[in-house]
């Protein structure tokens, strides 16, 4: 018998190793075992066994490493699927399924030794006085750590050794649970009498659990299935109504409802019924709303009651002992709900019955190095691998997944009304173009956004501003000769951070002094204007129209420092500070009662992106500011400062239009052909030689158009590389549209220069596999590379 071993070092493929008779019964799919490489010897993961190799004479396997570590089998055809997929190799999709510490066993259960009361009949031996002293103390506690027990008695390990020779008690090596929240109290809480749509909402959710409920064995999952999970639906395809629901139920379910609307209750009370199935769950969060109320939240209704269960959390900031403890306790079943950030996605429960997407729009989600998948959409293969139901959540839906929604592929549920009856927050729009300082200029809080801070602070109540910038200018330039400060390695001008006193390159991090004169020699101006704003900008001129108010701002700058980050909320919530600013990182999830104004103090920040989601960002940012102000007793405000008023994106915001955003943007994305109405595939090419990078890229290009209507790629390659410069923009080339190379956005990062092609088709995985041979074929120059993005959510 051979087993399929895929290695740790990146090789881009699998090897094949005889199972050895006394290790038959131990090899196992998913097992980690220790093989012959060359000269060495290597760790890997099996990952099929089968009974024919393709290799001439296969090496046996030397040993199992962990038989406890072995990965569940669908996790295996997980990563498969997603090498596939997301054109990375099989081993890099290994390593990410994986953690690193169960991989590598880098960390292994805590152990310490415990005394335990010895069972013993009879009469106690003769003692002396320090060792009678001691075991009474034992006998009081029937069992303590050894450490604890040296230090409570004020005695010595041999002291305690001898009561063991004696018979007396015994020492056992125990396990101790390394967990995150074990000093949080939680008060354990009861489901909640739901309201009609919640409880439409959870019916339907409950029965597609039952429909689900028989284990499916799914061998691997087809192409034409992952399509049919994945790809857009249909335009001809008509839209779901009321009475034209399919028959067929999806499995995967749009939870939409406003903030505040009581998603969370349905989330917890949908586990509940996954759980009393004997099935676990898995909830998905984006990493900045992994704060301990949410975790709490859901602890608190599981810690006790018929379906009690170990909440387990997976996110960045465990230690390695903590994250190897919660993955065992996650494989072994003993935790059978797990909260986590993108990657929880691949946590090894068993029976999975449920994923919840929580703000399912959110773009941390998307991993940005390779392979860049996005969890949301792991998420609806892996249900489709182990038969669960999934729950997309959200207030402001992605555009994809209301499309697919709105077309039968998901089902729609809608949460329309905030919990309580209050009303959503009144937004108003000021129009910055019409709003003038004395001297002429366009001033960074209007008047209007004035008198409404002053009134907050009157009244004791709070203030969040949103600037999605941080550093207080985004240039600096010479009054005189115009000189602009750029990044010497970037094509980007160079941040001004007033705190530190630098430029700050944000793209690289190169830093500089900032100039206190213009730095071209030949002018040496002292006069320098600094133009654009960022938070630290905000925060200054704040200080200076509000100076008894107590500011805080906060951003990645301060969020670097985790303690930092939990102590500027801390004091938010008590009331400590007035004024909170920040970049588009607090506008998530927080919920502050007494809240009453939001702030956006230039949304054309977002809008103005050289992105085709601007817009749908932008909506995005405004309906969850939004969302903060008005959560307590006070109803809220949010005002919005631009200079586009009437944009489509602040428009429909203002009016709390979800629907009416939708159907105006789909129109824009129809025309142009993006998603949702196809899926992307984007390439971009780098190099050190722009010129070098371009050609490269033609030629890339002209390549992938013929190998996608059906051409051999050796044949395409046999002919010389001469590009064609009058190559038109924009090709169909089968059922694919080609644009490009152009440069990136950011034509130049770290050095290097980057030329981009796109390509957009409804059935991707057609695509992905031709992709994947023109990536490890086409000849690309030594000091040019390539990465492949599928589904990118940041173009630049
Ligand atoms: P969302 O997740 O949509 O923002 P939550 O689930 O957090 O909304 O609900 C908002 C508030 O309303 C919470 O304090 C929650 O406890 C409360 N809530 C939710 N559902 C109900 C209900 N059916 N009855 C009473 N209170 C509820
Ligand atoms: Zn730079």
């Amino acid at each position: 018998v051979i087993a399929r071993v895929s290695l740790e070092i990146a090789l881009g493929r699998e090897f094949d190793y005889v199972i050895p008779p006394e290790l038959e019964s131990v090899v196992k799919e998913g097992c980690r075992v220790l093989v012959p490489f060359g000269p060495r010897h290597l760790p890997g993961i099996v990952t099929a066994i089968v009974s024919d190799s393709t290799y001439p004479n296969p090496k046996p396997i030397i040993r199992v490493i962990s038989a406890e570590a072995v990965v569940p089998l669908p996790l295996i055809k997980l990563a498969r699927w997603m090498a596939r997929y997301y054109c990375c190799p099989l081993e890099q999709a290994m390593k990410t399924v994986i953690p690193e510490i169960v991989r590598r066993n880098r960390a292994g259960w805590l152990k310490r030794l415990y005394v335990k009361i010895a069972p013993f009949k009879g009469d106690l031996p003769r003692l002396t006085k320090r060792q009678l002293q001691v075991w009474h103390i034992i006998e009081e506690l029937q069992e303590v750590p050894f450490q604890k027990l040296i230090e409570l008695a004020h005695t010595t390990p041999a002291t305690v050794r001898r009561l063991e020779d004696l018979g007396l008690i015994e020492i056992v090596p125990q396990t101790i649970l390394r967990d995150p929240y074990a000093n949080e109290v939680v008060v354990p809480t009861a489901p909640l009498q739901l309201n009609m749509a919640q409880s439409n909402a959870l019916n339907q959710i409950v029965a597609a659990l039952k429909e689900t409920q028989q284990p499916k064995h799914i061998e691997s999952i087809t192409p034409s299935e992952v399509d049919a999970a994945l790809a857009p639906a249909p335009v001809t395809e008509p839209e779901v109504t009321e009475t034209s629901k399919p028959s067929t139920m999806p499995r995967v379910f749009l939870l939409h409802g406003v903030t505040g609307s009581g998603k969370t209750e349905v989330y917890l009370q949908a586990i509940a019924n996954a759980l009393a199935m004997g099935r676990s769950a898995i909830v998905l969060v984006p990493e900045i709303a992994l704060t301990p109320q949410t975790v709490e939240r859901f602890r608190a209704r599981f810690i006790q009651g018929p379906h009690k269960t170990y909440v387990a959390v997976l996110h960045s900031h465990l230690s390695a002992g903590e994250r190897h403890d919660q993955w065992q306790m996650i494989r072994r079943g003993q935790a059978r709900i797990v909260i986590g950030a993108r990657s929880a996605i691949f946590a090894p429960v068993q029976s999975l019955g449920l994923i919840i997407v929580d703000e399912e729009h959110e773009h941390t989600y998307k991993q940005e190095e390779s392979p860049r998948y996005n969890a949301r959409d792991v998420a609806i293969v892996r249900a489709q691998l182990e038969n669960a139901v999934v729950v997309l959540g959200s207030a402001t839906p992605s555009m994809e997944s209301y499309y697919n929604a709105r077309r039968g592929k998901y089902r729609l549920l809608e949460l329309p009304m905030r919990i309580d009856g209050r009303k959503m927050p009144k937004v108003r729009i000021i129009d910055m173009r019409q709003v003038y300082t004395k001297d002429g200029y366009h001033p960074t809080i209007s008047p209007q956004l004035h008198e409404a801070i002053t009134q907050r602070l009157e009244r004791g109540e709070q203030v969040i501003l949103f600037i999605n910038r941080r550093g207080y200018a985004s240039l600096l330039e010479c009054t005189l000769c115009g000189y602009v400060a750029r990044c010497p390695n970037c094509s980007v001008t160079m941040t001004f951070h007033r705190s530190k006193d630098i430029l700050l390159c944000h793209v690289c991090g190169e830093t500089q002094p900032a100039p206190d004169k213009c730095p071209n020699e030949r002018c040496g101006n002292r006069q320098i204007k600094f133009v654009g704003l960022g938070t630290e900008r905000v925060e200054h001129i704040l200080g200076k129209l509000f100076p008894k108010a107590k500011i805080t701002r906060m951003d990645s700058d301060v969020m670097d420092r985790k303690e930092e980050y939990r102590r500027i909320l801390g004091d938010f919530r008590t009331g400590k500070i007035d004024i909170l600013i920040g970049t588009q990182m607090i506008a998530k999830g927080l919920h502050f009662p007494n809240v009453t104004l939001v702030g956006i103090i230039y949304a054309d920040l977002t809008l103005h992106q050289p992105d085709f989601r601007a817009a749908e960002r932008t909506f995005q940012l405004i309906t969850q500011v939004a969302g903060r102000a008005g959560r307590g007793e006070f109803e809220g405000e949010v005002i919005v400062q631009t200079f586009t008023p009437f944009h489509p994106a602040i428009q429909f915001a203002r009016r709390h239009d979800y629907q009416g955003f939708f159907e105006r943007e789909l129109q824009f994305r129809a025309e142009l052909k993006y998603p949702p109405l196809t899926r992307v595939a984007l390439i971009t090419l780098r190099g050190r030689n722009p010129d070098k990078v371009h050609f490269t890229a033609r030629y890339l290009r002209r390549t992938l158009e013929a190998v996608l209507v059906g051409q051999n790629i050796e044949d395409v390659l046999k002919t010389p590389a001469v590009c064609d410069f009058a190559t038109p923009p924009l090709t169909t080339s089968g059922d694919v549209i080609i644009s490009g190379p152009a440069p990136a956005p950011l034509f130049k990062a770290h050095s290097y220069y980057r030329f981009q092609i796109m390509l957009r088709t409804r059935y991707m995985m057609s695509l992905v596999d031709k992709l994947a041979r023109v990536q490890a074929e086409f000849p690309l120059p030594d000091d040019v590379s390539m990465t492949v993005d599928i589904d990118p959510l940041e173009m630049s």
